[in-house]
């Protein structure tokens, strides 16, 4: 898609797509309240794309927020991806959306993957996420400001490209919900993580514990072990962390990278 936009430098801009589509997407924003984040209806010939612009009263550099870009990047997976295009088109019925990995739902994830992948191409990103095993958060926030996406959007990408063992979680409290491993820590059997289970890391607990008394966003960096997150092997692999706590969706978003070489020296 980037390629095809003739975009080789971030930020993609979702909205140079729909200006491509105007013969078959109109878009409009508006401050929708808590009602959706976008909705994407089929009209007969057209489809119609609503994006809520409340989150523009967040700070943020550009015309929008990146949680509005991101939005717009989601309905446009609705449009793309066949299947989801198809149901729009029998049902006519308007979909309703939450963006940014806070839904189950699997349409919403494949619109959700759809629009990480958008806005922020393998053969663009890659080289970011590739350069050291133990980036900072400084160094993510940067990445995330050249590319014009969330925190959230951007781990989710970053654990995808990674060349390094890395896992990014969502929990809520220190429940684990989801996450996602790294190709290479799938390489070494750690498939997913332990949904439902309590992340039992010390540093970890602690952290949860002051998001919730504090109640707005905060960013740590720890030391723990693979173990608290995934199954592995009974191996206490011990790895570095970096938290976010995002208070609008209450959620902590963790990246958890392992030590490339302590993988090859236990391979011996
Ligand atoms: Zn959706």
């Amino acid at each position: 898609m980037a390629e095809a936009l003739g975009c080789d430098t971030p930020p993609i801009d979702p909205f140079d797509v729909v200006r491509r589509e105007r013969r078959l997407i109109h878009a409009e924003g508006d401050d929708f309240g808590d009602a959706f984040d976008g909705r994407i209806r089929y009209l007969g010939r057209r489809f119609l794309i609503a994006y809520n612009t409340c989150y523009d009263r967040w700070p943020h550099q550009g015309k929008h927020h990146s949680k509005v870009l991101f939005t717009v990047a989601h309905e446009l997976g609705h449009f793309y991806l066949p299947e989801h295009r198809r149901r729009l088109v029998t049902s006519r019925r308007a979909h309703d959306s939450f963006t940014e990995f806070v839904a189950d739902r699997q349409i919403e994830q494949e619109a959700d993957a759809f629009a990480a992948g958008l806005l922020m191409p393998k053969q663009l990103l890659r080289r970011f996420v590739n350069a050291e095993n133990f980036p900072t958060i400084e160094r993510i926030k940067e990445v995330r400001n050249l590319f014009s996406v969330s925190l959230t959007g951007l781990l989710v990408r970053w654990t995808q490209l990674s060349d390094f063992p890395c896992l990014t979680v969502a929990a809520r409290g220190d429940e684990i919900l989801f996450g996602w491993a790294s190709e290479s820590l799938r390489s070494q059997g750690v498939w997913g993580v332990r949904r439902g289970e309590r992340a039992v890391g010390k540093e970890f607990q602690s952290f949860v514990r002051h998001s919730q008394t504090g109640g707005g966003y905060r960013e740590s960096k720890a030391n723990g072990a693979l173990y608290s997150w995934a199954e592995h092997e009974g191996r206490r692999l011990l790895t570095q962390e970096h938290y976010f706590y995002i208070p609008h969706t209450g959620m902590s978003w963790c990246l958890v990278m392992a030590d490339e070489q302590d993988f090859e020296r236990q391979s011996y």
